[in-house]
């Protein structure tokens, strides 16, 4: 039973959160599951669950809550590294190694290739769309982040179209990439990030980067010329929250709702209610945003987008709860909050592939063996073990 505590651990861990389930997606303005749209997880994402799932949900934190939990992690398996048995020597390289466990896994889940989840549309008429996306165009854009590795970052998850909307630089649209790649662009004016849905030439910004009510005017400027004006996270929400009335008045088309990005991640789910409620009102676009910059591989949102429909019923935000619940958790208990959040979002495949994972290592672990030899399955682990060394 002591050999294998962190099994026993995880696998009574995993029931527990089957028990508390959430589903994988939700309609973020309903938060039930959506009954347009299902989440479809390849069997090579199965396969890998456990690094899978660890790896979704270390990219679904928000800014502080992915520096707690790498500090936490890192931390914690540095000292138990360094309190097991073995020379000083021993214990040193074990705490070294153990502490990089993390590190190494937070570098996969921004650059490493891996099966990942599509979003599959059941309702006809509906487009998956993404509404903000950067290309190495952006000066934060990931080099080599071309519009066709956008598009085949995108096609993969299930979008059949998204808005380029790179910093300050109209894109004016392609059909040439694996997905619609549509016209869009990212304005940055006073303390806001505007993003524009449609074909634009570019203009001077300066009338509208000096104050609220010069900002608020770019969108009758964007209107002019035939695009929409988004208000983007985490700006508004941060700058400008005593302002959106004016927003409003001045003509805004809509809000984004959730932004994958780290700092929009800790957008609270009080605050979303709240402009959820004043789009509602004012029959205003409600949108979710990848917001990729190149890093990473999975997108918390998608848009379903309804054909022949306008305002605030033509868009459904389908997002996953791990990123919805980031603004509403502290940043202190990271390590573990999101660890159970990701257990409480997987589906009956996915457990069962944890817990075949678990049983396997156990297994592997298991054969008791004489001191400095290496494990191995069954009879292998005496057999074909190196020969002891001390
Ligand atoms: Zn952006």
């Amino acid at each position: 039973m002591r050999r294998h505590l962190l099994a026993v651990a995880l696998g009574l861990a995993l029931f527990a959160a089957a028990v508390v389930s959430l589903p994988g997606i939700v309609d973020v303005v309903t938060g039930a599951p959506p009954g347009d749209a299902v989440l479809a997880r390849p069997a090579g994402y199965l396969l890998l669950a456990p690094l899978s799932n660890t790896l979704d949900a270390m990219t679904f934190l928000s800014l502080d809550r992915a520096l707690a939990f790498l500090v936490t992690w890192v931390l914690v398996l540095a000292v138990l590294g360094a309190i097991r048995r073995g020379t000083a020597w021993r214990r040193v390289v074990r705490a070294v190694l153990w502490a990089l466990v993390p590190v190494v896994l937070a570098v996969a889940a921004v650059l490493m290739p891996r099966p990942v989840p599509r979003l599959a549309a059941a309702q006809p008429g509906a487009s998956v769309l993404d509404f903000h996306a950067h290309t190495e165009a952006s000066h934060d854009g990931r080099r080599g982040w071309s519009l066709e590795r956008v598009a085949a970052w995108h096609a993969r998850q299930g979008f059949q179209g998204a808005y380029i909307t790179d910093h300050n630089r109209p894109f004016a649209g392609s059909n040439e990439a694996a997905i619609r790649l549509l016209p869009g662009a990212e304005f940055s004016v006073y303390r806001q990030h505007v993003v524009v849905l449609g074909a634009v030439a570019p203009f001077d910004l300066a009338p509208y980067s000096r104050d609220t009510p010069g900002m608020v005017e770019l969108f009758a400027e964007l209107h002019r010329q035939g695009a929409f004006a988004i208000a983007s996270l985490p700006e508004y929400w941060r700058n400008h929250r005593a302002d959106l009335d004016q927003f409003v008045a001045a003509g805004v088309d809509g809000f984004e709702i959730l932004n994958c990005s780290p700092k929009a991640l800790a957008f609270p789910s009080a605050d979303r209610d709240d402009v959820i409620a004043l789009a509602r009102r004012h029959d205003l676009l409600v949108t979710g945003a990848s917001d990729t910059h190149g890093w990473g591989r999975v997108t918390c949102v998608w848009n379903l987008t309804i054909a022949g429909t306008h305002g605030f019923a033509s868009n459904h935000v389908v997002g996953r709860p791990l990123a919805l619940q980031q603004g509403d958790l502290p940043a202190i208990d990271a390590a573990w909050s999101q660890l159970w959040l990701m257990f409480r979002t997987i589906s009956w495949p996915e457990r069962i592939s944890w817990l075949t994972w678990i049983v396997l290592i156990s297994i592997w672990r298991g054969p008791p063996r004489r001191k400095g030899r290496w494990p191995g399955f069954g009879i292998l682990a005496r057999s074909v073990g190196p020969r002891d060394t001390t």
